[in-house]
């Protein structure tokens, strides 16, 4: 049967704001339980909330990087359930006048429209334990309730579980890449809801809401299920129920949570205890000068101006701290090709098997560009630059002083390089022999030992011509 695949996408994005989004609350993971909280978002009788203008701001630094339109007049609504992690019985969010609409998210060599941003908080974390003394227990920690949450919605614009997992990877890059969240997901920072149908012609099926999916892989995983799931009923004559279903992830399969609610099910109404929102011109032109260049962007610069290719550019701009750190190092350094390869070999290395940003490193892009300019000139080698790469970046000492200290500079005077020569000449006389019976490949074998002998401080160039000169008049003075 021809299908189509229509998804859409709900992600909800904790902001990082210092307090929570109606009240004095630190805004912060991993506290103890129900330490972060007041009266207004524990939601007691009479607790007045008061909204936050740093995590409206946020959300506007959000749409306009996602090219949507700020709403200058806007207003909180209450949605009304009843959840243990929401001590209040409503969720306070908005409905029909939302902070932005409209937008696009670029993936590949499509454009994701999205239907609306808005602000809401977020809920408590409830926490089901198994039989205890015979009881089911559930603890309820409110350090999460009123959070601030931005909420994004996407148009059912994509058609794979691959599209879903492109523009969920190139999202979350755009709004770490501009600070207005961590996006951890393993925090639930950025969580995410798909909306999932399949077409025939222009019939579409029920949707299916899957609902928080914490990780990008398993939203793969889980719509990849759906898609074959939905598939099998249609194929077999028979309708997809419109409900609300879960990922299981240790059988791997979506589950039934309940039939799907309606949008009048949850009673909206405007918000009673909070004025609308008005959102001045200045604030938005304010926030646009503050919005750093993006990505796509920044790569499609790094390739005509330094240079670089694709593949390069694009791994450099993998975090907005990396290719801030390249920058500051062409400063003072400009060889683009250089500073990068090091970037991506040794020091990512280092950084990843410490699960670090080069930013929570004591180095510096000064003492990086130090560093290539002692190799440059000819000071230090850069195998003996790779030796010391990993202390630099701890210690964030500066090179010069590191190589002084520990003698490690390039050995350039004549006398010393010599000595090591006839050094290694003497306790090789049988190599000499053959290379001087006409067996030149051994050249190579000599210099290395040369270069064992010095720690690799020897400079290479030289060694290879006083060398060179040694052996040719050892040859003249055998015949
Ligand atoms: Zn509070």
């Amino acid at each position: 049967m021809n299908l189509r695949t229509i998804i859409g996408l709900e992600i909800h994005v904790e902001l990082a704001t210092k307090t929570k989004l109606f009240c004095g609350c630190l805004n912060i993971f991993g506290s103890p339980p129900n330490t972060n909280v007041c009266p207004v978002c524990l939601g007691l009788p009479g607790a007045l909330p008061a909204a936050n203008k740093q995590a409206v701001l946020l959300l506007i630094k959000s749409a306009l990087a996602l090219n949507s339109e700020i709403s200058l007049f806007s207003k909180f609504d209450r949605k009304n359930y009843f959840y243990p992690d929401m001590p209040k019985n409503y969720q306070i969010s908005q409905y029909d006048l939302p902070l932005a609409k409209g937008g696009y998210l670029a993936i590949k060599d499509k454009k994701v429209n999205l239907k609306r941003i808005h602000l809401e908080e977020d809920t408590g974390k409830s926490t089901h334990l198994g039989m205890i003394d015979k009881s089911l227990y559930t603890l309820e920690d409110y350090n999460r309730a009123g959070v601030p949450l931005m909420e994004i919605v996407t148009e059912p614009d994509l058609n794979s579980e691959e599209e879903a997992y492109d523009f969920l990877v190139n999202l979350r890059k755009i709004l770490e890449w501009i600070g207005v969240s961590d996006c951890k997901m393993e925090e639930g920072s950025l969580r995410c809801d798909a909306n999932i149908s399949l077409s025939k012609d222009l019939n579409l099926s029920n949707k299916v809401e899957i609902k928080n999916m914490n990780s990008f892989k398993i939203v793969e995983q889980a719509l990849n299920y759906e898609i074959k799931r939905q598939r099998e009923i249609l194929e077999k004559g028979e309708k997809v129920k419109q409900e609300t279903r879960g990922w299981d992830e240790k059988k791997e399969i979506t589950i039934v949570l309940r039939s799907k609610e309606e949008a009048h099910d949850y009673r909206y109404f405007t918000e009673p205890d909070l004025p609308p929102i008005k959102i001045l011109e200045e604030w938005i032109d304010e926030i646009k000068y503050k919005i750093p260049e993006l990505p796509q962007k920044r790569i499609q610069r790094f390739i005509e101006k330094y240079n670089l290719n694709e593949y390069d550019a694009k791994v450099l701009n993998n975090s907005k701290v990396m290719s801030d750190f390249f920058e500051d190092t062409l400063n003072h350094y400009f060889n683009p090709k250089e500073i990068c390869n090091w970037l991506m070999g040794d020091i990512a290395k280092y950084l990843n098997s410490k699960n670090l940003a080069i930013n929570q490193t004591k180095f510096t892009a000064f003492n990086f560009s130090k560093l290539l300019n002692l190799i440059n000139k000819e000071l230090i080698s850069g195998k003996i630059a790779k030796n010391i790469i990993e202390e630099l970046i701890e210690s964030g000492n500066d090179p010069e002083i590191l190589i002084n200290e520990k003698g490690l500079g390039q050995i350039t005077d004549y006398n010393e390089l010599l000595r090591a020569i006839f050094q290694i000449l003497e306790e090789n006389m049988q190599i000499l022999e053959e290379y001087l019976n006409g067996k030149e490949k051994v050249f190579s074998f000599l210099v290395g030992k040369i270069m064992q002998k010095t720690k690799g401080r020897a400079n290479p160039k030289l060694v290879n011509q006083l060398l060179k000169e040694e052996l040719e008049k050892r040859k003249k003075n055998e015949n």
